[in-house]
């Protein structure tokens, strides 16, 4: 053996936690695997390998794998044969794609993939169900999958620096998220419905996000959370796709106030298909109708909203803890719209019946956070005017749509 492996050797004898960090290595040392059975965390930060051995897996008292700053491209799939690791760090490598042995590490509780080229996260890792941590900023994903809410365990999500349009709406269902970092991205718009978890939410840098709905804003009000600068009026008209888009004129009322803003372009979220003013008679779809029966049929769900905070629950009415609609029962796009939670409650609180694709809306300035669009969606025309009618923070602008 040369000295310089019989040196790590010993290194490694008397160690349980290796830290090899800043050693030009450029492959992870073979020395590890001969004498370091016993090893429970590697921390190999700032050397120079470009992948991991295909015998990782023979390291089976490894729970914290610490890989950070190095020129990892690929991923070998005995990875996931490391059912063991809690912690597994691969931030600021040169991953363009995370393979879906990944979804194996049933013991997972933090996840780290930020500073790496990132377009999407595979559907395996849906099964991560002990993940506490999921870290993937200054990535190129489009959007987060809808199972992020479906994590039973997840509590902190950051996803700063990527090309976020939207977040998914079954975030708001998900039960222990405290933390959600989503800055930095090209978000439209947040969940109309507030979050059953009540997270702290930070989205500043979104250039296009420029209102919010009446229960997260309320929220994040109660949270004290809320910060300037979040809000911006830029609306790219080149960007195509089917999201309902409203004209909010805002600039009567505030020249009243000898205050400069321009009218405003809004984007709803694109689950909603139909939305009427405040006055309109219209009938709700049947499949509007059939699928708030079919929620409220297995959840109980409450929006209270006062001064001091918004609580929303989602409690199911039997003994299933998840959401548990089947496939079977129902064709696909009206099974994601179920497990994906609804789009908002109704913001009548005598009435609170979910709300999915059809909305009555009322776009206002609330006297709270007067720089700050809202919106406030209802079921029905007679809960619009009740509503409007008992809101008296909330000063109602006029608009219509543009498409
Ligand atoms: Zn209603």
């Amino acid at each position: 053996m040369d000295p310089d492996d019989l040196e790590m050797a010993n290194e490694i004898k008397s160690k349980v936690i290796l830290h090899w960090n800043c050693r030009d290595l450029v492959e992870f040392p073979e020395v590890i695997r001969l004498h370091g059975s016993h090893i429970r965390e590697i921390y190999l930060k700032w050397n120079k390998l470009t992948t991991l051995p295909s015998w990782i897996m023979e390291l089976f008292n490894v729970t914290n794998l610490y890989m950070y700053g190095n020129l990892i491209k690929q991923l070998p799939v005995e990875l996931g044969k490391m059912t063991q690791l809690t912690v597994l760090d691969l931030s600021d490598n040169k991953l363009e794609q995370i393979p879906s042995c990944i979804g194996n590490l049933s013991n997972l509780k933090s996840l780290y993939l930020n500073d790496n080229f990132i377009e999407r996260l595979p559907f395996e890792m849906s099964q991560l169900s002990n993940l506490e941590i999921l870290s993937v900023s200054d990535n190129q994903i489009v959007a987060l999958p809808e199972w992020t809410g479906s994590l039973p365990k997840l509590k902190e999500l950051y996803a700063d620096h990527n090309r976020l349009k939207e977040l998914p709406n079954r975030l708001t269902t998900a039960s222990e998220l405290a933390m959600i970092s989503v800055c930095f991205n090209r978000l439209k718009y947040l969940p109309l419905n507030g979050f059953s978890s009540s997270p702290c939410i930070r989205f500043h840098a979104n250039k296009y996000l420029n209102y919010m709905s009446y229960p997260l804003l309320f929220q994040l009000l109660s949270q004290l959370r809320i910060t300037c600068g979040c809000f911006k009026t830029h609306y790219d008209a080149s960007v195509i796709n089917t999201n309902i888009k409203l004209y909010v004129e805002t600039k009567i009322l505030y020249e009243m106030n000898n205050v400069i803003m321009n009218d405003v372009i809004i984007e709803l979220p694109r689950q909603l298909l139909k939305i009427h003013e405040i006055h309109e008679n219209a009938i709700c779809s049947l499949w509007e109708l059939a699928l708030r029966k079919v929620y409220t049929d297995r959840y109980k769900h409450t929006l209270d909203v006062s001064s001091t905070k918004v609580t929303i629950f989602y409690r199911p009415l039997f003994k299933s803890t998840k959401l548990d609609f089947t496939l079977s029962s129902t064709n696909y796009t009206l099974y994601n719209l179920l497990t994906n939670g609804p789009t908002s409650i109704c913001v009548n609180s005598q009435c609170q019946q979910p709300i999915f694709t059809e909305a009555w809306i009322i776009i206002g300035i609330n006297c709270y956070a007067d720089s700050i669009i809202t919106t406030a969606l209802c079921c029905s025309k007679s809960c619009a005017n009740a509503f409007a009618t008992h809101s008296n923070t909330t000063i109602k602008l006029h608009w219509h749509t543009i498409n």
